[in-house]
């Protein structure tokens, strides 16, 4: 398997050290060089909900493994103080530990977090960044992010900042509760991926039409991108609330809003399981 082919590294993770990893979006054929020599090192994995089953599979014989996932809403799921403990207990007890995260640690991944508890802490660490499941997702289902004829920027949001969080009136909430400005953002970029926006679907489409966007922009949902359970929902911004409801989409999904969607229709290439 890929993970033995790769010469071990000793210096790559040390004993008391911890390796933030991105493991990517799910197929393990998109996990780096450097995050299979974290792997083949580690004394200890702790890994969060979102990192594939293909993936753990590659996790050597004889190493410990954690399942320290949070899932919305879960009470059952670690919270992230208790993450962080154990990160550094482990590390204390001189392990070489992988902290084994979905896509890339540094994208709505609370890497950030973790590695700064870490600095506090006086422990050594490195990050293995990953290929996030904005790029890759989209890759994988046939949609260029950027194309030179569409767009020349692009924007990567979290869908969870929303009124519902704001505590504030609709039409309050952009101003003062959530740190997203829907309006602001439907005027400014042509194409949007969205992370963890299952929950505010309508919220946010109708904000972004608020904010001038058409109807008829094309919107992909592509839940479970880049495994064998990949499928896509091609929509638009005025039917996406009721096509996701006729759907059984549930994250993991990334969205992708904007004109570039529209090249799918030419470019799908990976096997998608229909909606
Ligand atoms: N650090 C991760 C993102 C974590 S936030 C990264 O860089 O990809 C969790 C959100 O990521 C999910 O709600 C979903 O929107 C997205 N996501 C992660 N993996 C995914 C996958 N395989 N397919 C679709 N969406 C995914």
């Amino acid at each position: 398997m890929t993970v033995i082919s790769i010469p071990p590294d000793p210096e790559f993770l040390r004993p008391g050290m911890v390796a933030l990893v991105g493991a990517g979006p799910g197929d393990p054929d998109l996990l780096t060089v450097a995050a299979i020599k974290a792997l083949q090192m580690a004394d200890v994995v702790v890994h969060d909900a979102l990192v594939s089953p293909a993936i753990l599979e590659l996790i050597p014989a004889g190493c410990q493994v954690i399942a320290a996932g949070k899932r919305g809403g879960n009470p059952a799921s670690a919270c992230q103080s208790d993450i962080c403990d154990s990160l550094v207990a482990l590390a204390r007890q001189n392990k070489r530990v992988v902290r084994l995260k979905g896509g890339d640690p540094f994208v709505f991944g609370r890497g950030g977090e973790e590695a700064c508890r870490l600095a506090d802490e006086g422990i050594l660490f490195r990050i293995v960044p990953g290929l996030t499941a904005g790029i890759a997702g989209p890759a994988y289902a046939g949609i260029p992010i950027t194309h030179r004829l569409v767009n020349a920027n692009v924007a990567f949001i979290t869908g969870q900042e929303s009124a519902e969080n704001s505590g504030l009136p609709e039409g309050e909430e952009d101003r003062d509760g959530s740190r997203v400005n829907w309006e602001l953002i439907a005027r400014t970029f042509p194409v949007l991926i969205l992370y963890m926006a299952m929950k505010n679907l309508a919220f946010v489409s109708q904000r972004l039409m608020a904010g001038g966007r058409s109807a008829d922009t094309p919107v992909a949902l592509i839940q479970w991108a880049t495994t064998p359970q990949q499928r896509t929902l091609v929509t638009s911004l005025g039917n996406l609330v009721q096509d996701v409801a006729a759907s059984d989409l549930k994250p993991p999904v990334i969205i992708v809003i904007g004109d570039v969607v529209r090249y799918r229709e030419s470019l799908a290439w990976f096997p998608d399981l229909t909606v």
